[in-house]
Order: C-alpha cells, then sequence, then structure tokens
C-alpha cells in the first residue's frame, strides 16, 4: 500500500493535472505504461456522466435531476489494456465521450458537487485496488492530497489550440478552462507541492523523462 490515513488506504497513486490540452493524457498514459500502473483519466468520467445525462434529457441546471439520476444510477469501471474504463448501467460511452455536445456541457456538469463527490468515491475505489496514474483537475489538490507524486502540466494557449485543432475537434477550450478555474468547488490549481512542467516545447517522451526522474527522486521503485 503506497498512501495510509485513518480513513483511507490506498495504493500508490500519481496524480497529473492540468488544464485542457496541455498534454496531460498521452503523458499519463505514457507514464503508466512505463512504470506498469493503471492509466485513470478523470475526465472520461466526467465526460461519460454528461453524456449519460444528456441521453437521458437532463441538463447540468437541473441539479435535483442530476443528483437524482446518478443515484440510481450503477457506474462501474473495468480495466481494458492497462487502461480503466467506465460504464455507466452497463452502457460503454466510449465512443460518444468526445462529442461536442459533451464537450459543450462537461463543464457545467462537473462542477456541481453531488458529480464531484460520485467521481471522487469511484476513484477512490479504483486507488484501493491498484497503483494508478490518475489525470485530471483537483486529483493532487482534492481527491488524492496524501500522493506525494503530483504534478502539474500546463501549454501555453497557442499550444494547446493547435493541439485541439489536430485532433479534429471542435472544443472551446478556452471558456472550459475559465469554468474550470474559477467554480466553486475543487476549482483547477496548482497544488502547492506539485511539479509544473510547461510541456508547451517538450516532446511527450521528454515530459515523462522529466516525470520518472521526479519520481525517483521522491523515493518511489521505478
Ligand atoms: O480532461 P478533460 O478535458 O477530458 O476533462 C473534461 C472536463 O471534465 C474538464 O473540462 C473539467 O470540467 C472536468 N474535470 C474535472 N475534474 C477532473 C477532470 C475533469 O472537473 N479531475
Amino acid at each position: 500500500m503506497g498512501l495510509r490515513t485513518s480513513e483511507r488506504e490506498f495504493h500508490r497513486v500519481v496524480a497529473i493535472d492540468g488544464p485542457a490540452a496541455s498534454g496531460k493524457s498521452s503523458v499519463a498514459r505514457e507514464l503508466a505504461g512505463r512504470l506498469g500502473f493503471i492509466y485513470v483519466n478523470s475526465g472520461a468520467v466526467y465526460r461519460a456522466i454528461t453524456w449519460y445525462l444528456l441521453e437521458k434529457g437532463i441538463y447540468a441546471e437541473d441539479s435535483n435531476r442530476i443528483a437524482e439520476a446518478l443515484e440510481s444510477a450503477a457506474i462501474t469501471g473495468c480495466i481494458q489494456d492497462n487502461e480503466s474504463r467506465i460504464l455507466i448501467d452497463n452502457a460503454d460511452p466510449v465512443a460518444h465521450l468526445r462529442d461536442d455536445r459533451v464537450n459543450e456541457n462537461v463543464s457545467r456538469v462537473s462542477k456541481l458537487p453531488a458529480v464531484r463527490k460520485i467521481v471522487g468515491q469511484n476513484l477512490h475505489q479504483r486507488a484501493r485496488n491498484h497503483d494508478l496514474v490518475v489525470e485530471g483537475r483537483d486529483i493532487g489538490s482534492v481527491v488524492f492530497p496524501e500522493t506525494p507524486y503530483k504534478f502539474y502540466v500546463d501549454a501555453s494557449p497557442e499550444v494547446r489550440l493547435r493541439r485541439r485543432a489536430a485532433q479534429g475537434e471542435r472544443d472551446e477550450i478556452a471558456l472550459r478552462d475559465h469554468a474550470d478555474f474559477s467554480r466553486a468547488v475543487s476549482p483547477l490549481i496548482i497544488a502547492k507541492d506539485a511539479h509544473v512542467i510547461d510541456t508547451s516545447q517538450l516532446t511527450i517522451e521528454a515530459v515523462v523523462n522529466e516525470i520518472v526522474v521526479r519520481l525517483k527522486q521522491k523515493g518511489l521503485q521505478v
């Protein structure tokens, strides 16, 4: 076991936080492969919940219906190729996670305390069973504040816009970032003990190498 407190007992967790299109996913996936840890994309969980609610015709403004719908939804996970996948009521939303309507609504859904609580519990459950690399916005600051392995990856706005455009997606990252930075609950912040990396001029491999060096310095057996 990596982390122990009176209430929680978790395996080792590497937290990778940062804004949209900062390079988190590529870095976190590659790092997880290098360490032999499970890769968890927490944004995908918020996206899956957003898709599920939209399918049910429930909108972010309707927080009462959202809380009700999520109470009865079975949100489970499975592991495929060392990556954690999410299932809701046994449906696999993976093909829809980057739909325009999900991009447009996810920050409105993710700011709701009821939603954050469910996702936090889901991530804690996974950390009870596996060593994880988890990417997101509040992983080092709120979900796993006890982990000594915290990173914040960023890139210039121009580079981030270019990366999204190259993926062929319509994604208003400036709007999402504003919503994620300014929300009342678990806003995107740099955890005070996080190591910050600007990925604008770096390859994925270079970022992963930097993280591995840092993890070794912190005593993680790599
Ligand atoms: O990482 P990704 O851009 O796919 O995340 C989608 C959205 O999910 C973010 O814009 C944010 O609103 C929300 N999110 C969050 N907390 C996390 C991960 C994602 O609020 N830990």
